[in-house]
């Protein structure tokens, strides 16, 4: 039986220029983009994956789900009638990327109105999700969200979180907080970054984030920071740092911090060894910020040809 991986959240369209002058369509979002590498790194036999999110009934919704399937992703997608999905522009001026984004009346923020989807998936054995999965909903939702992650984990669920902090999606820094300590509460492993820590939780240092997650109920805390070392705590006693290799020409930093978790947990869940986890994730990473996008193939190669390339 293959493990079954589930992450939530929103998958958006995205419009990215193209050098003829036109926009290509693509889709991503941060839990989206950790289900797809997933399922580039891991093989069916052994991993299932699946995205529960929610979609409307218009013609993007049919081709984001299409391409969720087509990826070899299972979707747990509730319908929304009349709504759409959220969707951004990528807009380059002088070599810089800046972003526009309709996704204030997505679908996406529907997911958690009726989470049947996730109790029939509630066999999951990890549901991975983020900040922005939160930031999305409206309270009544996000609290039934967090409470149907509680009862995974106590039916034995792994529950992952990446605070993955967006203020822009809150009404206020203080909410934002609060709701993160709240969510990270039901995960046992959470992989925060440092910088955007640090700039919300004013944490002094990487140990000082690890710490506030661990009194907060975390088993295993992945503190991720950039081209720095990578800090690991556990309250097991899992705890060590480790220095990414560096990485030459880094021309895009879109999904570090997602190709990371994915490479992470695919090596976590199967094999169970940590340190080269955090080695697969670094591996992942380097390999996604050397291309453009947030997507970036991992082409036909299964995890233990992965594996050895991850880590050669
Ligand atoms: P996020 O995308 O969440 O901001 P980080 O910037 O913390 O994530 O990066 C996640 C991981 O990506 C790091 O732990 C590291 O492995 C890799 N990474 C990011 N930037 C660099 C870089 N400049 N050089 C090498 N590795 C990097």
């Amino acid at each position: 039986m293959p493990k079954r991986f589930i992450a939530i959240g929103e998958c958006m369209v995205e419009f990215s220029p193209t050098p003829s002058g036109t926009y290509a369509v693509g889709f991503a979002g941060d839990t989206f983009n950790t289900a797809w590498y997933t399922r580039q790194l891991a093989e069916p036999a052994t991993l299932e994956v699946s995205y529960l999110s929610a979609v409307g009934d218009d013609g993007l919704s049919g081709q984001l789900t299409d391409f969720i399937e087509a990826a070899g992703i299972r979707t747990l997608m509730a319908r929304v009638p009349g709504a759409a999905p959220g969707m951004y522009m990528i807009f380059l001026s002088e070599g810089e990327r800046s972003f526009q984004y309709w996704r204030s009346q997505s679908a996406a923020r529907h997911l958690a109105d009726d989470l049947s989807a996730l109790e029939t998936a509630g066999e999951g054995d990890l549901l991975y999700f983020s900040g922005i999965t939160i930031a999305i909903l409206a309270e009544d939702a996000r609290n039934r969200l967090l409470a149907a992650l509680q009862a995974a984990a106590g039916r034995g669920a792994e529950i992952v979180f990446d605070p993955n902090l967006r203020p822009r999606l809150w009404p206020s820094i203080d909410e934002m907080c609060h709701w993160t300590m709240k969510a990270a509460s039901t995960a046992g492993i959470v992989l925060p970054s440092f910088e955007d820590e640090a700039s919300y939780f004013s944490d002094v240092d990487e140990e000082a984030t690890a710490a506030r997650y661990l009194a907060n109920g975390a088993r295993l805390v992945v503190v991720k920071n950039g081209a720095g070392p990578v800090l690991v705590r556990g309250a097991d006693g899992d705890s060590f740092q480790y220095q990414p290799e560096p990485v030459a020409a880094v021309v895009d930093t879109t999904a570090a911090g997602d190709s990371f978790n994915a490479a992470f947990l695919v090596e976590y869940m199967i094999r169970a060894k940590i340190r080269e986890a955090v080695r697969a994730g670094c591996a992942l990473a380097a390999h996604v910020i050397g291309s453009r996008g947030a997507l970036v193939p991992v082409t036909g190669i299964d995890l233990i040809a992965c594996r050895n390339r991850l880590s050669a």
